[in-house]
């Protein structure tokens, strides 16, 4: 057994029912076997094991009160995984799925992705067992407002700055954020995501979908192709789905089926997006409702037949574990040349695997969707320094930030011997400055 295994091992041993832990342990290890290689050092010093370890889990209690007068209890999690590069940075996400598992993949991935965004954030994630579905504002209000009153005594502009994630948007940021300045006084960057009004920047609402398609678009120019003419097909129609859409269709392409968690829409004629932001954006509604309101669209319930649609491009959106190997060969037949994860893990190992043998060009999710954290970042910059950019200037920088990180993991994917690996060259080019940081900090 090498290095990575007996690490493995030991994890899946320690941290029994986790599946999406392990999963996710498994995919960056795996991938990171080449450069432990190179380092014997980081065995000696235990640098793996130290790594998948979180630095610190917070688990708490959510008491709220319902219209109805009734006494709810949710449970409210904070994983700070690992701060070498700088302040705990990701969002906190409120789904009826949340458990542990989920929230220490989600904040095991977020360390390398913040990595690869260059910017000096290190990794965390929370959330919640709460549904914001069906709940009224008040409801919401009530419930982030408790959860805030756990959360603000771990959290600090310089320490943990959460932001949104499933079930997390603007309103919801907005509830935690004046929960949190009545309780500290302050008024700071503790939250990104938040209104313009009250320090938000500028694009950081378009940012993971537009980033995802930047990405997406420089790996298409570097094959001298584009989106235009491309048949794609985007799943989930929350905040990353509709500015994917968009700036998509805004290159060219035509996307023809976008779904929820009750079932898909196939629109051969391209999806309308201003039906789908108001059904989502406005009324809070299910794409159902798309199929009643545009001619010749169809609506099938369930989600997995999406996947059978032939397109050239596909953006997984919405959740881990939404394409299998089953749907990873369905688009494979369907002739699906680019993957670009949008969401986080939504490929499964098996996924993985039947796109690489296809020779599929697959952007795996803690690069291409590094465009929200990334441009977060941006705005605690703005923040601290009390300014606020134009759209452009934080596109701009969004765009750049994008190809960039393309750039360094083809580049780490080829000198590490997996040219055009891009998984394995995520998880090195993210992965060797989180290690030379918590190395140059010593056993801690
Ligand atoms: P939203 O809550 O805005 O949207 C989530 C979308 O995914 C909804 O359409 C939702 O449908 C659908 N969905 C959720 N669970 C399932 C499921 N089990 N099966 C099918 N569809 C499902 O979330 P975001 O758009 O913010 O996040 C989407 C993904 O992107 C997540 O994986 C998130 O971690 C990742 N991400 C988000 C970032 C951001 O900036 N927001 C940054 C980086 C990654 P329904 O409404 O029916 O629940």
């Amino acid at each position: 057994m090498d290095y990575v295994e007996r690490v493995l091992e030991t994890l899946k041993a320690k941290n029994p029912n986790e599946p999406e832990f392990h999963q996710a342990a498994t995919e960056i290890l795996n991938g990171l076997r080449p450069v432990v290689g190179r380092h014997p050092e980081y065995e000696k010093t235990a640098l793996l094991e130290r790594f998948v370890e979180p630095e610190r889990i917070i688990m708490f209690r959510v008491p709220w009160v319902d219209d109805g007068g009734n006494v709810r209890v949710n449970k409210g999690y904070r994983v700070q995984f690992n701060s070498a590069i700088g302040p705990y940075k990701g969002g906190l996400r409120f789904h009826p799925s949340v458990n542990l598992s989920i929230m220490k993949f989600l904040g095991l991935e977020q360390i390398l992705k913040n990595s690869l965004t260059g910017l000096p954030i290190g990794g965390g994630k929370g959330g919640s067992d709460f549904d914001p579905k069906g709940k009224s504002d008040m409801e919401v209000m009530r419930f982030c407002q408790s959860f805030m009153t756990e959360l603000f005594r771990h959290i600090g502009q310089d320490t943990d700055v959460p932001a949104g994630d499933i079930g997390v948007g603007g309103r919801e940021i907005g509830y935690l954020f004046g929960q949190y300045k009545r309780l500290r006084g302050e008024h700071v960057g503790v939250l990104t995501g938040r209104g313009l009004s009250y320090g938000g920047s500028l694009a950081r609402t378009e940012a993971t979908g537009y980033g995802l398609v930047y990405m997406m678009e420089e790996a298409l120019k570097c094959r001298g192709d584009g989106f235009k003419g491309k048949t794609v097909i985007v799943s989930g129609s929350g905040n990353v789905a509709i500015y994917a859409v968009q700036k998509a269709q805004s290159l060219g392409a035509n996307v023809v089926a976008m779904y929820d968690s009750n079932g898909y829409i196939y629109d051969k004629n391209g999806i309308d997006l201003a039906v789908v932001k108001q059904i989502k954006e406005v009324e809070r509604g299910r794409i159902k409702l798309y199929a009643e309101r545009v001619k010749g669209a169809e609506y099938h319930e369930g989600c997995k037949g999406i996947w059978n649609i032939p397109c050239d491009i596909a953006l997984p959106c919405a959740t881990q574990n939404e394409i299998d190997e089953e749907s990873a060969k369905a688009l494979v037949r369907g002739g699906v040349k680019y993957v670009g994860e949008g969401a986080n893990m939504p490929t499964t190992l098996g996924g993985i695997s039947v796109f690489q043998n296809a020779n599929v060009v697959f952007l795996p999710a803690k690069a291409a969707n590094a465009g929200g954290v990334a441009t977060s970042a941006l705005e605690m910059a703005q923040s601290s320094g009390r300014s606020y950019w134009s759209f452009e200037e934080v596109d701009a920088k969004l765009k750049t930030i994008m190809v960039n990180i393309y750039h360094n993991i083809d580049r780490a994917a080829a000198e590490y011997g997996a040219a055009g690996d891009y998984v394995a060259g995520a998880n090195i080019a993210g992965f060797l400055k989180v290690a030379d940081a918590m190395t140059a900090q010593g056993i801690v």
